[in-house]
């Protein structure tokens, strides 16, 4: 079934508020198999939005629009949809029933007169309860098209989506989209495409599609179903082989999970403490970590030893290190994390020193040139980066790759994870 959307409101066409509605509708609308081929932008225009709804009807089975159904003036879309299919507004008497009720308990000693505007409701319509504002949801059918109008306040219209018209569009496409999540840290994008030509040129469902993001590749698998089970037995062999394929690359398999949030649970699970010590990150690669709920359990201390004179009266590196390796250097970055051990008597600790830019750089040590390293059981890994871009790009990249040395160091001292 072809579903479009309508995003009423002349304060999206200035810019003035972000379309989040469409994003989230596109999202569900996806998850539930149905196709989106048009999204469209409206103002508060009588003309405009009938044209618009008239469009959407003759190329999709789904019309669903957004905003407009407040009680000012402006508010066109319930009386432009009820004109355009041909139903006569009417009063209802449990919406009416419903304002009275919403402003019981309110600010208001009495309800101001344009609010039973939100009473009136195109003849026959489907009314959806809002439980958080005072517009209902309408559902209007004919000929075996349906049009949805929804408010635009995302507290509304979230709720009001999932929990009354997600069941109703369930009804009319059985079928669903279900899908899981393959996240890897260590691989470009190319990389991992190449690695998975065969099964993306061979799958039609599930299909795969890999997404790009900083420092990580993260790789969907699509399948269209008519239940979970079906949904389980097509897309967990796809699931093995791609973890087959990239062995200890592969961080999570949940859509939820960040990088930093599968380093915690590493951590929880072999009851790790870790300590941050870093130069050009500045505190970021603690905040990422310290974002995780739980992380005060592995979490002990994070050190932003940007001076060498930081660097050597917290973390102890040697001042004839410094001097002759320079604070961006191998020998450094080592001593760094040792010391960020020994000053916290943490079991880890990460460190980080590099040059992000713009200034600074020299031939023999460029910009982007990043060292990191994990003391992890008396043993210090180091590995060097030559990161491309701005500043923040490459801080932003120092942070992704040092939580994944992190990952795998603790990976390779503790045993492989299932
Ligand atoms: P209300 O009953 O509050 O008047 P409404 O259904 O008439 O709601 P609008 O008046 O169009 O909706 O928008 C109200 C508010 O909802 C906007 O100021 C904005 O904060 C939010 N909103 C509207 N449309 C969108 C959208 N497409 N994406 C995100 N937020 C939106």
């Amino acid at each position: 079934m072809v579903v479009e959307l309508i995003s009423v409101g002349t304060e999206l066409l200035l810019g003035n508020i972000v379309n989040t509605n469409a994003q989230f509708l596109a999202r569900e609308c996806a998850g539930l198999g149905l196709s989106m081929y048009n999204q469209i932008v409206v103002g508060d225009n009588e003309e405009r939005l009938s044209e618009a709804v008239r469009t959407a009807l003759r190329r999709s089975d789904i019309v669903i629009l957004t905003g407009g159904l407040g009680p000012t003036e402006d508010d066109l879309t319930k009386e432009v949809c009820a004109k355009v299919m041909g139903y006569p507004l009417e009063e209802d008497a449990h919406t009416r029933a419903r304002i009275q009720e919403y402003f019981k308990n309110g600010i208001f000693k009495e309800i101001p007169e344009n609010n039973w505007k939100q009473a009136m409701v195109p003849m026959g319509a489907l009314v959806l309860d809002n439980d958080n504002g005072t517009a209902p949801g309408l559902i209007l059918e004919k000929y075996g098209k349906s049009v949805i109008l929804l408010p635009g306040p995302p507290v509304e219209m979230y709720p009001l989506f999932r929990d009354k018209v997600c069941p109703y569009l369930q009804k009319l496409q059985p079928e669903m989209i279900l899908s899981r999540m393959v996240k890897i840290c260590g691989c470009g994008e190319s990389q991992v495409e190449e690695r998975l030509l065969d099964l993306i040129d061979s799958q039609t469902n599930p299909t795969i599609a890999t997404y790009a993001k900083t420092g990580e590749v993260h790789i969907r698998i699509t399948a269209r179903v008519s239940s979970e089970e079906e949904a389980d037995k097509l897309i967990k062999p796809v699931v093995k082989e791609i973890k087959k394929r990239f062995g200890s690359t592969v961080y999570s398999t949940k859509e939820e999970e960040t990088l930093e949030m599968a380093v915690v649970r590493l951590l929880k699970k072999y009851e790790l403490t870790i300590t941050t010590a870093e130069s050009c990150t500045g505190g970021l690669l603690a905040g990422r970590i310290v974002n995780v709920p739980g992380a005060s359990e592995v979490f002990r201390e994070g050190f932003i030893t940007y001076s060498n004179k930081a660097k050597r009266k917290i973390l102890d590196v040697n001042k004839a290190t410094l001097k002759k390796y320079g604070a961006v250097s191998k020998e450094t970055a080592k001593e760094m994390a040792t010391g960020g051990v020994f000053a916290t008597d943490s079991d880890i600790c990460i460190a980080v020193t590099g040059l992000a830019g713009p200034d600074g750089g020299t031939e023999e040590k460029p910009v982007g040139l990043v060292y990191m390293a994990c003391y992890i059981d008396g043993h210090v890994t180091v590995e060097q980066y030559q990161f491309k871009g701005n500043r923040n790009k490459i801080r932003e990249q120092s942070v992704v790759k040092a939580l994944d040395l992190l990952r795998r160091c603790v990976l390779e001292n503790c045993g492989k994870e299932k």
